[in-house]
This record gives C-alpha cells, structure tokens and sequence, in this order.
C-alpha cells in the first residue's frame, strides 16, 4: 500500500459472498466501510473498523442510500437498444417483422456506433457493470462496438453473431467469412482491457453445421473465448430446431455435438428443458442466462428455477434486451420473484436470492467469481450506489425497512434506472 490512495466508501453495504440457496449467503452492514486502492476492495467491515485500519484515507460518505456489488447481465442485445417495447408479437415474427429489419441497419457503422453508445449507456445507468452481450451480425458494427465498449470502461464480453440460414439475406454469412472475421475480432480484442470476446451462434435455428463448426474451430484456435447463443426459449423455435438436425435428441445436442457446451458458455433463457439436456449443462458447468421479462413479454413461458436448481445448472440474470423491457437487472429479479409465485411448483424466492442472482451468480456463470460479483479483498470495487429521489415512495420505504431483507425487498420491488445515483468500475465513478 506504499503510495497508493485510499478511498473508504461509507454507507449500508449488502453483498451475497455465497449462495443463499445453499446458506445464508447474504452479509450486510448498516454502517459498512469499503476500502479501495488502485481500484481493488481491501478491506470491508464495520466502517469504525475500516477506518480504523486506514485512519488518513479519505471518506466519500454515501450513507442516503444502499451499495451492492455491480450487477451482471448475462443476455444483452446490442443491435436491440432502441427497439424496446414492441408488443403483441411472440419470438419468431417479433424477429421477422420487428428485430432483423433493425439488426440489418447496423450495415451502417455511424448508426451502429451512435446504438453502440445508447446501448452502453443504457447498461451503466442501471448499474450493470458487467454484461455479456449478444453483438451485431456485422463485423464492422462489432468493431465500433469494441472500442466504444474499451471507452466505457465497462467490462464487456462480447462477440460477432453468426447465422447462415433463416435470417434475411443481408444477416446471413458463410462459413469461410464467419471464421475469418470472428478469428480477426478475437485476436484484436479478447482479453484487452476489460473486454473478453464471446463465439455467438444466433442459434441453431439460423445455423448449419458448417456454422456450428466454425465456432468449434475458433474456440480451439483461441482458448479462453466465450461462448453464448439461445436454447429452449420457445416451443414453436424447439421445434424447428429438431426438423434442422434431425440427428439430434435435443436442441442441446445440437450445440454438444459441435463441442460448444463447456464451462465458458451460458445459454438464454432454457425455458423448456429436457432433463437430459440440465445434465449436460450441469456437467460441464455451463451457465444458462434466466431472462424472466423477455419470457412474459414475448410469451415464451415461465422458467423451470427449481429444476434448474435440483440439476445443479448454474444461473444468473439477463435482461434480453429488447426481448426484455429495459436494462434493469433489479427489474429482472422481481420478474423472477413473480413469475416463481405464479408457477404452481413455483420457488418462492428470497431478498439475498434475488442479490444473489444479480451479482454473483452472474459472475460464477461467467467464471469471473474472483474478480468481481461481492465485495471480496481483492476483488474489482464494482459498485452500485441505489439512492431513491428525496420524497419518492422507495426512500420512504427505506426509511422504515428495519432488517437487511426489507431493504433488500423493498430496492429489488421498487427501484428502477432513477434510483441508481452512482456506479464505480473498478473504484471510479461512471456516472455523471
Ligand atoms: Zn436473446
């Protein structure tokens, strides 16, 4: 610590260290102290401790609010920022008639780059500090994405979107084309800075085998990518799937049998599962993205949790923007917490579950459970400062909640994209 600054965040501090689906998992302070040097949490506790373990750092006091952990989107559309809120349609002709024709503007790359901004913005003022994100079919747009994503300073994953079938003419690509660009992408912009570059199959739905290869071929030339597409989001898509590869037991397989089921791949939404296909993700630890709003919205269906649970499936949030209906990942937990109330076998979900879910369990399904997702020594200070407007019903909510949970309920039931009043990345300020 010679020479560096410390800083000591002051205020209610809640972080989900573990699971609270398997203990506790929730740790709170009322009056906590965070401190940060050169952007990493080394000590957190009672402030009077942490002050007392650095007496001469200086104090932001945030005491008006609640701090989490940055939160972790799992499933984002970028080419999706400004089409928010089309009702009435359910997945494929929300695709055909609403999403692709917009998807296929970005063959222009100042409006790519202008959406670029919307969407990372969108992101950081909901307190989304980590996302993985489902890019653009063009490269070109991928490439302004990129270094207007290094710019944000948030920490992004992300890749080309691959399809040769069952788009529009102008999304499809070839083999050939879709392993020379991802490969040219990768190599520019995996592991710089905070970026990580993802190998994204739109879904088998739009894919041959050639495709699906290809993905193959480009994780084995640059271990250590990602991987992301969708699987069982909807029954009409399933079955389409199955018709494609009739080879195939499951939609699963389809992605299995191509090698790309694996320990850095996460999967939206997972509606309709069979179980065979949670054992497969189970046993190579791959993560699914629960997308709750997207799923009413678009109708998908309710998300099975508790089988998901059972099967030992790790999974996290996503908001599937613009499947979804906004960036909020708060949103998202009590769209999880409600749609589990309406299910008859339904999991009634907790406070420090839903945190869980927002933070954590984002980062383990990600593998980046040791940089960021809790408020860890060691770990990124990712934070989320939640202050509702003075004389809104959430701050006079607050003042009355008396245990960790109430609070806890209350921000997770209540708060939105107003009430987000600051986000660190890495110890410093993002929002203006
Ligand atoms: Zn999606």
């Amino acid at each position: 610590m010679i020479g560096a600054m410390t800083r000591i965040i002051r205020g209610v501090l809640m972080h989900a260290p573990s699971s609270p689906f398997h203990g506790p998992g929730l740790e709170a302070f009322s009056d906590g102290g965070l401190a940060i040097q050169g952007g990493r949490i080394v000590a957190v506790g009672a402030f009077v401790e942490v002050r007392g373990q650095y007496p001469d750092a200086e104090v932001s006091d945030l005491r008006e609010g609640v701090i989490l952990p940055g939160f972790v989107d799992l499933h984002v559309h970028y080419p999706q920022a400004r089409i928010i809120g089309a009702l009435g349609y359910r997945l494929l002709d929300w695709l055909e008639d609403h999403t692709l024709p917009e998807e296929a503007r970005l063959a222009d790359v100042t409006y790519a780059r202008a959406l670029a901004k919307d969407f990372l913005r969108g992101l950081l003022k909901n307190g989304t500090t980590t996302a993985l994100v489902f890019g653009s079919h063009f490269a070109a747009a991928m490439e302004v994405f990129f270094e207007e994503a290094l710019a944000s300073g948030l920490r992004i994953l992300a890749g080309l979107v691959l399809s040769d079938r069952n788009l529009r003419p102008e999304l499809h690509t070839t083999p050939q084309r879709a392993y020379q660009e991802s490969l040219s992408l990768a190599r520019k912009w995996h592991e710089r800075g905070k970026l990580r570059y993802v190998v994204t199959p739109r879904f088998s739905l739009s894919c041959s085998e050639a495709i699906l290869e290809v993905c193959q071929q480009i994780q084995k030339e640059l271990p250590g990518t990602f991987f992301t597409s969708h699987l069982n989001e909807m029954p009409e898509e399933i079955a389409t799937v199955r018709k494609l590869f009739p080879w195939a037991d499951s939609y699963c397989q389809t992605y299995d049998r191509f090698g790309l089921v694996g320990g850095h791949a996460v999967f939206a939404h997972n509606v309709y599962p069979q179980d065979a296909e949670l054992e497969c993700l189970a046993s190579y630890r791959s993560a699914v993205a629960h997308c709750p709003c997207s799923n009413a919205f678009i109708g998908s269906g309710i998300f099975p949790l508790r089988r998901h649970l059972e099967a030992g499936v790790k999974f996290g949030l996503g908001t599937d923007v613009a499947g979804g209906t906004g960036f909020g990942i708060l949103k998202e937990g009590l769209m999880a917490y409600l749609t589990q109330r309406l299910l008859p076998e339904g999991y009634l979900l907790t406070a420090p579950q839903l945190l869980y879910l927002a933070t954590r369990a984002g980062a383990e399904a990600l593998s980046l459970q040791d940089e960021i997702g809790d408020f860890g020594i060691d770990k990124a200070a990712d934070l989320v400062y939640v202050k509702p407007p003075r004389g809104s019903s959430l701050e006079a909510v607050l003042r009355h909640a008396e245990t960790p949970e109430q609070v806890l309920g209350a921000v997770f039931t209540m708060a939105s994209e107003a009430d987000i009043a600051e986000v660190f990345v890495d110890g410093e300020e993002r929002l203006m």
